[in-house]
This record gives structure tokens, C-alpha cells and sequence, in this order.
């Protein structure tokens, strides 16, 4: 017995493409617009044409961004009960189309008919009921936000109407209008998306699609008409958007590479393990940002488990995409498939061995084998570098504690498979996985519930979810900002050296590490009150002292480890220590500021903390139930170790109110106060210092901004960055750092009300002070 072939009929798409000529213009303002340049689209599985399409140019883009505008305020206006009804008929759409967008899909990608029919379509549909609920109820459980605008969004080309959905759906339940950019190779579901989305109602200009190549993506990203950018693709181009933003005010969300691992404990379901491996890698040819593409076995299964996969690998089919009966398709493009097998080649060069079952590809057309490499170092390239095609590395481990250090042993951070049937044992070891996504026994798992995004290199944001509805949210209190006055950078002259002097005994140090310490560069400056007077000197810190609060954070890993308890226990004590010198940092206050609200400012501090204390233990995560026998656990856990960039404005209230989020969840931080008025921060080490505040948790370095501020934005050891300081300075820190990727919050010079709890305490900033981690667990015989 063997398989026949299971076709599944292209005529609907071929009559599709036949209506349009097989050749597209851009979708804009509600119709197809004719682009002055074309490219083709071909079918990946035989290399035959598929249709032309416009290749995109800066103009294109500004006819769209124009349209989107212009759709924007009634779009908005229309309200949430009429957005929601709008994306129910998407989804309805959507639905009534499902065998012309699977097969389209197949078509034009590549993937197996299976995939699309089963997977991309309905949870494209998915994603359309479950935002219009979020645009049903945005009056009610997000109404302190508002729509961003016009969104520019740029997918990939590995699941294309996928992520047309995961962009779309929430970007317009929120009110706002978008631009979308396919990938050059994949541009059919989306035009085809776009046309039936009006034919079902959708408003002229509220979504515009305009194909082409990279550079139409960058036009977009460069357009000064577009308030936000959503990406997903390479983290290479990712780090480009991510310049190209920095301090336009754009908002921003990456969707980067992975290299997941896959990690099977010796009392795993080894039969059920192989299952998932298949679903890990060979899903999509690997072409998938989550794939599990790194396996890390316990070493007493190792050897059994490579076999039973070996054999499992032997059975699988690849084929024509719409043959119902095939596990593999074709890869996207020979560029891709090239690329393939040079790492392949790699990898057997830096000395892995190769394992590809014989079993026949087509003879034709864009075709890679299940592919698995053994004896694989940690160092290897294919050890660490995106494949992104149907290969597997794979490695052993003897510890939980070292499958945890093999796995986090990489720059990405998107997901990771655990399987073991000891639940206590998958529970204590997904909290220690660097990632966004987590499966217990399983893997690739979705549901728009679920929030998806990744850690480090893997991008920021999330898509799905209540935390991924916020990425197309703007904060009402935020919006109504106005620039600050411009403030005075103190001179060159007052910074003195020689920090020995007598008379510079009260110059105040730095803390770091739960120390004071000197200035590595016994440099201090001088702190004036408004009519000139010296107030007080503090250090001068310089880029080793950065580095050396960077370490001291970094060592304070206990902290995020903390029970929030305990963490709010603390910060109720700060507080009362604080109150208990209320006079004192009052007075300090109005010597630097002059103001007549310094009493006021030491209050709100001293509540400000009380109000972090009480959320520490309760700004917790959710438990969501997607459509499956199981839970997904949506957890807050900590950035890390973040820096923070303190205002000039309420000096002390700013400070507290920067750092107090950060540490109720977990993170540790290194502050450089308001270089102008920094003595209500370095008063505040007394309080720290009572406080049973652990070394490390809270690092202060005062000095000059600006230099503080690079340092700590190329500081790869710094997970995440938080600057109110000049629109200059919200600049620099989105461009610099770009290193890492780290997570960065800024005010882009404009003033916040620090005494407006809408505008700075609670889950406004507690939000950007954790990153969700979703960790799936079905569960059943
Ligand atoms: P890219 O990151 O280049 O492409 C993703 C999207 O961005 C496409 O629409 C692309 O357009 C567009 N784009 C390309 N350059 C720019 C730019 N400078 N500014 C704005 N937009 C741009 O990925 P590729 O398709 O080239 O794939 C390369 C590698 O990226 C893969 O081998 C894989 O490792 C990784 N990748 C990761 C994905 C993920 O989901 N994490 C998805 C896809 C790829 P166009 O297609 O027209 O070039």
C-alpha cells in the first residue's frame, strides 16, 4: 500500500487570477491602483509564473498613507461597536473563502494545502472574531487609550495571510488605519484579502495593501505620515526599521528570528517527543520564526530518540503543496533553498553529521529534505544562525540545569518546547527559559488569545492578546502631552576634578552595589540652585562606573527571583523610611528647584511607593483558554536588568516614579537621576540603605546624561531602557540600542505630569516594566 495523489483543485484560484489578468496593482483607497514598475510572483512548487504584481514606490506609499489618513478619524469615530462589526464580517469573510485563500496560500508559498486549510486560514479567522471583541469592548476595558493612526505593517513571507491577520485584526479593532507591505515573494492572499474585505463593506482607506520589494518596505518605515510600524521578519532588517524609527516618535514592534529549542527530558513520551519534533521543524519546511529547530535530549534517551526519529523521518512525504497527502512542500524561493543548503554544508564542515531519509523529492521546483545534523557543537553556525528551512541540529544534555543553559545559550529568545511527563519538572524549568512562548508536551501552538512575541534579539511586542491590543493603543494622558521648556545643561565649568579635595567631603558618591562608591573618575560636579548658589556636588560618573552598576545589577539576579511579596515588603519600607525624613528631602527639593510644591513632591513620592508596593504582588498575569484541552499561562516576568534615564522635572517624584514599577516586578536598575537637580536621589541612599533594599537591586550614577545615557544604550548586559530626558536623548536611546534590541520606553522630550496617577503610576508603566510570557499546558490522557 502506498500513497495516490490527493489533489486538491487550483480552478477557483486560476479563475481568481484570470479575473485580474494574473496582474495586480497596489489595493489603495478601495481599489486596485496601477504601479508604473511590476515583478513577478512564482509558484515555488514548480517555478512557474503566478501573477505580476506592483513593485511599489515612494510614491505609492505616500498615495496610501494619504488614503489611510484621510479613512482615519471616521474609522475611529465610528466607534468600537461599529468596528467590531465590521472585523466580524472579515472574519465571516474570511470564512466563506477559506478553500480559495488555503489554496492560494499553497500556491504561492509553497506549504502544504494541509497547513493552509487547517492552520493559516482558520486562525487568520480566528483572530478577526477575537479583535472584534476587543473593538466591541475598547470602550469599556481600554478606555484610557486611544487609536494610534495610520499603522504601516510589513510581513513576511512564511504565513502570509497569517500575519496579514495577527497585524490587521488588532491594528483596525483599535481604530487605527493601515498600510500593509506583503513580501515580494507572497503578495497574492493579501491583495486578494483586500478586495474581498471591501467587498464586504470594509471603508475606503481604512486598509491598503501596496506590493514590492524591500525598498518599498523602507519607504514605508521612512514616511513621515505613519505613527506606527509594525514588522515581522529578520532581525537584520528588524535592527534597520529600529534605526530608521529612532526618535520620529514612531512606535514599534518586532517579530524577529528564533533559533527555539527543543528540549526532551528522559522521562518524556518519546514517541509523543517525535511527533512534536515533526511539527517543530518540518511544519512549514522550518521556514517558521518559532520553529524548534535546536533538540537538546537527555543523554540516557539520546541514542533511542535519534533513532526513533530517524525512522520517523524516513516516512515523511514532500510534495506538490495541494496534494492533501503530503507532509512537506516547497521552499519559498532558490535563493532560500540555496541559502539551505550552504549552511547545511557548513555545519557538516564545522564536523556535524548529516541525516536525510531517502525518500523522493519532485523532480522539479524548490525542494529541501528533512534534514537532521548530529554531533553538532554549541558553536557550531547551525548551532546558532536562523536556518529557517526544514534542518534540525541537535545536541545532548545530562542536567535540567544545563538543558536550561544550552537552551538560553543563544542570542534569540521566541519560544521553547519542554517535554517531560514530570509536570513539576517542564513548570520549574520554563520560568528559566529566555523566551516569550513556552509549550509544554507540544509546540506551535497559537490562538489569538495568547500573546506571541519574543525576548532579546527575537523582538519586542506581542501579538494576540489583551498585551498585543495595547501595541495598537496610544495612552490618552500620553497623547495630551506638550514639549518641555528647555532646560539648562549644566555647563562645562561646573564639572571639577579632583575629587579628594576637603572641601568636597560632602560630595555625594555614587551607589552602587549597595555601596557608595567614588567616581571612577574622581570627578565631581557642582549642583546649583536656580539663582546660581552651590547646593551640593555629587560625582561625576563616567562609563566604567555604568559598567560597574551594570555588573552589581546583573549579580542581583536574586531580586527577580524575589517572591513579590517580599518585593513589596520592601518597598512599603522605603517608603515609610522616606515619610520619616519627609522634612529633609523637602528642603533638599526647594534648594535645588525653588519650588513651592517641594512638600508635595516628597507626599506623592512617599504614596508613589506605597501604590508599587501594593501592585508588586498584584500585577499578575492571566490564565487564557484557547480552543484546546489545555491552558496557556500568560506570565509578568521581568525585563531584567533595565536603565533609567530620570527627568529634570519633580526631581525626586520622577525618580521614584521611574524606578518603583520597575522594581516591583522584578527587574534591577541602574539610574541616573536628573543631572540637573540629583541630590533628592543621592539623599535617597540613606533610605535605601534602611530599607534592606538587596546590593544591587538599585544602582545610582549621577552625572551628565548624555554620556551616561550611550553608555548604557550600547551596554549589551542591559535588557531594557527607559530615558525622559530631551527629545535628543530619546533618540539616541532608540538608535543606540539597537545592539541588543532592548526593550526602550521614551518620553521624546515631552513633559509628563508626575503628579497625574493616569499618567504615571500603575499599569501604565507597569506594563513596560515585564514582558508576557505565555507558557502553553494541554493536558489529558
Ligand atoms: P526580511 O526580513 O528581509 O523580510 C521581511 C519583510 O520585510 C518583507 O516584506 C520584506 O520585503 C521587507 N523588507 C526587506 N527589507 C526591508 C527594509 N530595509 N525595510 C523595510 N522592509 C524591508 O526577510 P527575508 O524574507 O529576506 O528572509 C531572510 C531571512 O529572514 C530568512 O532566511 C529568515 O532567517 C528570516 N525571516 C524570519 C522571519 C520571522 O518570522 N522571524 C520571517 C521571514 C524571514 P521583501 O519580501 O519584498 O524583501
Amino acid at each position: 500500500m502506498d500513497y495516490g495523489p490527493a489533489p486538491e483543485s487550483d480552478a477557483e484560484v486560476r479563475a481568481w487570477l484570470a479575473t485580474h489578468k494574473s496582474s495586480f496593482g497596489h489595493f489603495i483607497g478601495g481599489s486596485f491602483v496601477t504601479g508604473a514598475k511590476q515583478i513577478d510572483t512564482n509558484e515555488p512548487a514548480t517555478g512557474k509564473l503566478l501573477a505580476r504584481i506592483a513593485d511599489g514606490s515612494k510614491k505609492d506609499i505616500d498615495t496610501a498613507v494619504s488614503a489611510a489618513r484621510k479613512a482615519q478619524g471616521s474609522w475611529e469615530k465610528l466607534g468600537g461597536h461599529g468596528r467590531a462589526r465590521h472585523l466580524y464580517a472579515l472574519a465571516r469573510m474570511l470564512q466563506r473563502h477559506a478553500r480559495l485563500f488555503a489554496v492560494l496560500e499553497s500556491l504561492d508559498n509553497g506549504k502544504p494545502i494541509r497547513e493552509t486549510r487547517d492552520l493559516d486560514v482558520p486562525l487568520a479567522v480566528r483572530h478577526f472574531y477575537h479583535h472584534a471583541g476587543w473593538a466591541q469592548l475598547q470602550d469599556s476595558e481600554l478606555s484610557a487609550y486611544k487609536a494610534i493612526g495610520v499603522v504601516g505593517q510589513i510581513i513576511p513571507w512564511n504565513f502570509p495571510l497569517l500575519m496579514l491577520a495577527w497585524k490587521v485584526a488588532p491594528a483596525l479593532a483599535a481604530g487605527n488605519t493601515v498600510v500593509l507591505k506583503p513580501a515580494e515573494f507572497t503578495p497574492l492572499t493579501a491583495l486578494l484579502f483586500a478586495e474581498l474585505a471591501h467587498k464586504a463593506g470594509l471603508p475606503p482607506g481604512v486598509l491598503n495593501v501596496v506590493t514590492g520589494e524591500g525598498a518599498t518596505g523602507a519607504s514605508l518605515v521612512e514616511h513621515a505620515g505613519v505613527d506606527k510600524i509594525a514588522f515581522t521578519g529578520s532581525t537584520e532588517v528588524g535592527r534597520l526599521i529600529r534605526k530608521a524609527t529612532a526618535g520620529t516618535g514612531k512606535s514599534l514592534t518586532l517579530e524577529l528570528g528564533g533559533k527555539s529549542p527543543f528540549i526532551v527530558f528522559d522521562d518524556a513520551d518519546l514517541d509523543g517527543a517525535v511527533e512534536g519534533v515533526v511539527d517543530a521543524i518540518w511544519f512549514n519546511q522550518g521556514q517558521v520564526c518559532c520553529a524548534g529547530s535546536r533538540l537538546l535530549v537527555q543523554e540516557g534517551v539520546a541514542a533511542d530518540f535519534i533513532k526513533r526519529l530517524k525512522r520517523r523521518m524516513g516516512k515523511l512525504r514532500v510534495g506538490h503543496p495541494l496534494d492533501k497527502a503530503i507532509d512537506m512542500g516547497a521552499i519559498i524561493d532558490p535563493i532560500q533553498l540555496k541559502r539551505i543548503g550552504m549552511l547545511v554544508d557548513k555545519g557538516v564542515a564545522e564536523g556535524a553529521e548529516k541525516f536525510q531519509p531517502e525518500i523522493t523529492l519532485p523532480a522539479t521546483g524548490c525542494f529541501f529534505p528533512p534534514t537532521l545534523l548530529t554531533n553538532v557543537e554549541t558553536s557550531s553556525t547551525v548551532a546558532t544562525e536562523e536556518i529557517f528551512g526544514p534542518v534540525l541540529v541537535s545536541m545532548t544534555f545530562r542536567t535540567p540545569d544545563e538543558a536550561v543553559m544550552l537552551a538560553n545559550n543563544s542570542r534569540y529568545g521566541l519560544s521553547a518546547s519542554v517535554w517531560s511527563e514530570t509536570i513539576g519538572l517542564a513548570l520549574d524549568i520554563a520560568p528559566k527559559l529566555q523566551c516569550g512562548v513556552v509549550w509544554v508536551n507540544a509546540t506551535n501552538l497559537f490562538d489569538a488569545a495568547v500573546g506571541f512575541g519574543g525576548y532579546r534579539e527575537s523582538g519586542f511586542g506581542r501579538e494576540g492578546g489583551r498585551e498585543g491590543i495595547y501595541e495598537y493603543l496610544k495612552l490618552k494622558a500620553w497623547a495630551a502631552r506638550k514639549p518641555k521648556a528647555v532646560q539648562r545643561v549644566a555647563a562645562e565649568a561646573e564639572v571639577k576634578p579632583n575629587f579628594d579635595e576637603p572641601a568636597l567631603d560632602r560630595t555625594a558618591k555614587l551607589f552602587i552595589g549597595g555601596k557608595q562608591a567614588r567616581p571612577d573618575g574622581n570627578y565631581s560636579r557642582a549642583v546649583l540652585s536656580p539663582s546660581g548658589k552651590i547646593v551640593g556636588e555629587v560625582g561625576e560618573g563616567n562609563r566604567k562606573d555604568i559598567r560597574n552598576a551594570v555588573a552589581a545589577a546583573r549579580a542581583a539576579e536574586g531580586w527577580s527571583k524575589a517572591t513579590a511579596h517580599n518585593r513589596a515588603q520592601i518597598l512599603y519600607y522605603m517608603a515609610e523610611n522616606l515619610s520619616a525624613r519627609a522634612d529633609e528631602f523637602a528642603s533638599r527639593i526647594k534648594a535645588m528647584t525653588g519650588t513651592s510644591k517641594a512638600k508635595s513632591e516628597v507626599e506623592a513620592a512617599i504614596q508613589r511607593l506605597f501604590s508599587y508596593g501594593a501592585w508588586a504582588d498584584k500585577y499578575d498575569g492571566a490564565v487564557h483558554a484557547p480552543p484546546l484541552r489545555g491552558v496557556a499561562l500568560a506570565m509578568h516576568e521581568p525585563l531584567g536588568v533595565v536603565g533609567v534615564i530620570c527627568p529634570d522635572e519633580a526631581p525626586l517624584l520622577g525618580f521614584i516614579s521611574l524606578i518603583s514599577p520597575l522594581i516591583a516586578m522584578g527587574n534591577r536598575v541602574v539610574v541616573v537621576p536628573s543631572e540637573r537637580h540629583p541630590l533628592a536621589a543621592t539623599d535617597f541612599y540613606q533610605v535605601l540603605e534602611t530599607s534592606d533594599v538587596p546590593a544591587g537591586v538599585i544602582n545610582i550614577v549621577t552625572g551628565g546624561r548624555d554620556t551616561l545615557l550611550k553608555t548604557l544604550a550600547e551596554h549589551d548586559d542591559v535588557d531594557g531602557l527607559w530615558v525622559f530626558g530631551s527629545k535628543e536623548n530619546s533618540a539616541s536611546a532608540e538608535k543606540l540600542s539597537t545592539g541588543n534590541l532592548k526593550r526602550t520606553l521614551v518620553d521624546h522630550g515631552l513633559a509628563t505630569d508626575w503628579y497625574d496617577t493616569a499618567s504615571s503610576e500603575g499599569p501604565v508603566l507597569l506594563r513596560h516594566a515585564v514582558q508576557v510570557k505565555n507558557i502553553w499546558i494541554p493536558y489529558g490522557e
